[in-house]
């Protein structure tokens, strides 16, 4: 008989197939498969008893921190009670309908409604939906392309995949899909000429956009995604006034705002919404991860006062929508959101995201951010990233077959801290949960600057 932990491997390498992975490698067993066994705190801890300091919160959700009873015990009343009753034709349940309101109250102004899925992926594929039957409501059937940016993350399926402007995830899947296009990145550390400060590039990223939109024709452009700060693609603040000049080029054509508030909804900058920290007015929001803090799977589409009323338009012509998953507002899934947005409110995480956040990013630049090998440490909130150049006067790259991102979060691995590898370029990011203390950053910080020192010893 096997023991345990290697018979489950060997049922992990046979039977599961796991997202984002080596598909090979992982069958073959030449990587290394870890089973997580419990959390606490903002610490997880694998089935062979290691524990690791979780700086990136999951993948960026587990916002209130692992082993939240509180959560744990809204789960399990509202599972004894009423595991499950579906949405469709009015029908509601006191979580689903107490959750709505919760959002709405901490959602930016003119937000109406809150339509529920699972994950962020099938929020933004409900936003395409919406944005192009808004469009045929309002008579304005060529109004459908929707411009995201290179290097934005929105999602793995089929348009939302599309809408996501990373090569790994449009490669040998046929996408991007029409009527999907991208524009400019707002990434100042990459930006095309190094002579331009913060503000001109923010300009030339809105030039760019209202370039593409005249060349495409204002009449055939529905909408505009953006997440406040790009995520996955690099963890990427605004360059200074952006985000005040891609709204002023938006407003110009007519054309809809969705801001992907998957990462930053519900406090990770150290306000409850992205959008209020940069001064977004969104027409729709998509949320997700923090709004359960991964406790459940749940995710949500914030519809404005403006959009929401040509939807009611629509049904008065056409009856019902015609959109609904099945497990929209899930009731197991709403009553694990109100436990997890009482306990932001009741830790004031919010508050500690900005101030625990700011203290994280400084003493992180203090530690690494000199050291000739780091072109740049940044971030924003509890979001923070280094990213590694060969020649940081040149501003040269290493070349991705040197995997030195993978490298230094290995290394950080070692040391007993989780970052992650970001997927495009040699980027470490750091997106810990909100409730981490300084004592908490200082573990980070420390194994951070050995990771770094170690990894580029040889190279
Ligand atoms: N939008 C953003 C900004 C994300 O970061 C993610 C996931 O990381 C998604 C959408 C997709 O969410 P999901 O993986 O739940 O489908």
């Amino acid at each position: 008989m096997l023991e345990r932990s290697n018979e489950l491997n060997a049922f992990d390498r046979d039977h599961f197939f796991h997202p984002s992975t080596h598909m090979g490698m992982h069958a073959r067993g030449e990587t290394p498969t870890r089973v997580i066994g419990n959390g606490e705190g903002v610490y997880i801890t694998d089935t062979s008893g290691r524990s690791s300091l979780d700086a990136f919160a999951g993948l960026y959700c587990v916002n209130v921190g692992y082993g939240r009873q509180k959560i744990a015990d809204a789960i399990a009343e509202q599972a004894k009670n009423l595991a499950y009753y579906h949405a469709y034709v009015g029908h509601g349940t006191e979580a689903s309908i107490r959750l709505s309101k919760m959002i709405i109250e901490r959602a930016p102004e003119g937000m109406s409604r809150v339509y529920f899925g699972l994950s962020g992926s099938d929020a933004n594929e409900t936003n395409i939906k919406l944005i192009w039957y808004y469009n045929n409501i309002l008579g304005r059937p060529d109004k459908k392309k929707i411009i995201s940016r290179w290097r934005g993350y929105h999602g793995s399926g089929v348009m939302t995949g599309s809408l996501t402007g990373l090569e790994l995830f449009h490669k040998a899947f046929d996408l991007p899909r029409a009527p999907i296009l991208h524009t400019e990145a707002p990434y100042y550390f990459r930006r095309p000429d190094r002579s331009m400060d913060e503000e001109q590039f923010s300009q030339f990223c809105a030039d760019k956009l209202e370039e593409m939109i005249l060349a495409e024709g204002p009449q055939t452009i529905a909408a505009f995604i953006g997440e406040p700060i790009l995520g996955t693609g690099g963890i990427v603040p605004p360059p200074s006034r952006y985000w005040q000049k891609i709204q002023a080029v938006l407003k110009k054509y007519d054309i809809l705002l969705v801001a992907d508030e998957v990462v930053t909804g519900f406090g990770r900058l150290g306000t409850m919404f992205g959008s209020d920290h940069y001064g977004i007015k969104p027409d729709l929001i998509t949320i997700a991860k923090g709004l359960t803090s991964a406790y459940a799977p749940l995710s949500g589409t914030i519809v404005s006062d403006k959009v929401w009323q040509v939807l009611v338009q629509g049904s008065d012509q056409m009856g019902a929508i015609g959109h609904g998953w099945t497990y929209s507002a899930h009731p197991i899934c709403a009553a694990a959101g109100i436990a997890n947005l009482e306990l932001i409110d009741e830790l004031d995480l919010v508050r500690n995201a900005g101030e625990t956040g700011a203290y994280f990013r400084s003493e992180l630049a203090k530690a690494i951010g000199g050291h000739k090998n780091v072109g740049e440490v940044r971030g924003d909130g509890l979001m923070a990233a280094v990213e590694f150049v060969a020649d940081r006067d040149d501003r040269k790259f290493f070349d991705p077959s040197q995997k030195i991102g993978p490298q230094v979060a290995a290394a950080l691995l070692e040391r007993g801290v989780i970052g992650r590898a970001m997927p495009q370029g040699d980027i470490l990011g750091f997106a810990p949960p909100l409730c981490l203390t300084r004592a908490e950053a200082d573990i980070v910080v420390k194994a951070a600057a050995e990771a770094v020192a170690n990894v580029f010893k040889f190279i």
